[in-house]
Order: structure tokens, then C-alpha cells, then sequence
């Protein structure tokens, strides 16, 4: 069942596409938490990081050289920003495609939201 990711790689459903080559692709979120907040995705569809196997490392590896590219494009590479994986319910992830959130242009605060 292809996710809604498959098909803005497939260019089958707009979005605002940044980046593409073979291995990844990288489009704006539908839903920016932050001035600068892009999606970095595996062309390949994999669910979730419980799913990532071996032979994927270069492939995973180069979703970082990607976020460092768009990053200074973007001009926050020297502001600093922050990369997200959510993984699961646990984890805060809604869609099940395994993905890498570029977030920066502002001050993001605490990694998590504090315990009440
Ligand atoms: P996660 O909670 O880690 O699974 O993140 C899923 C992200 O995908 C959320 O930040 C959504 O705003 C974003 N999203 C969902 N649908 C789309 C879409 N069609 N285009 C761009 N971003 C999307």
C-alpha cells in the first residue's frame, strides 16, 4: 500500500519538492513547525526505522549529506537546526514512511516538551 510519500516521489500528488535524486527525496512539510522545515525522504519505501536493514546504510547515510545541502541552502546551516526521525506511536510518527525532518530558522527550545 503506497503511502502518501510514494506518491509525491512518483510527482503523482503536488508538493513542494526541494531536492530528488535516485536514492532520496525532499519536499516542504504540508505543516511547517518552523521557517524552514523539509521532509527527507528514502525513494524507497520503508516503514519505520524497525525496518531499515544493513544493505541501507549508504542509502540512510546519504539522507544526511542531503539535509547538510539543503541546510545551506536555506541559510541556517551556521543558525543551526535540528534532524527528527520519529519512530512509531511512541515516537510521534504519523506517517509510515520512514522520513527525516529538517527544522530550523528559529530557536526550536527543548528536544522534548517538558514532563506536567
Ligand atoms: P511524522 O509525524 O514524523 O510521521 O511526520 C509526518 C509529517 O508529514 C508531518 O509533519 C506532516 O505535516 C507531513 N505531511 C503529511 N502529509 C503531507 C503532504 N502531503 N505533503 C507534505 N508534508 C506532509
Amino acid at each position: 500500500m503506497p503511502t502518501i510519500f510514494s506518491k509525491i516521489i512518483a510527482r503523482e500528488i503536488p508538493a513542494q519538492i526541494v531536492y530528488q535524486d535516485e536514492q532520496v527525496t525532499a519536499f516542504k512539510d504540508i505543516s511547517p513547525q518552523a521557517p524552514t522545515h523539509i521532509l527527507i525522504v528514502p525513494n524507497v519505501e520503508i516503514p519505520t526505522v524497525n525496518d531499515v536493514q544493513p544493505e541501507q546504510e549508504q542509502m540512510l547515510g546519504h539522507l544526511f549529506t542531503v539535509a547538510r545541502q539543503i541546510a545551506a541552502e536555506h541559510g541556517i546551516a551556521e543558525s543551526g537546526y535540528r534532524l527528527i526521525i520519529n519512530c512509531k506511536e511512541d515516537g510521534g510518527q504519523e506517517v509510515f514512511h520512514l522520513h527525516m525532518h529538517l527544522l530550523g530558522g528559529r530557536r526550536l527550545g527543548p528536544m522534548l516538551a517538558k514532563r506536567e
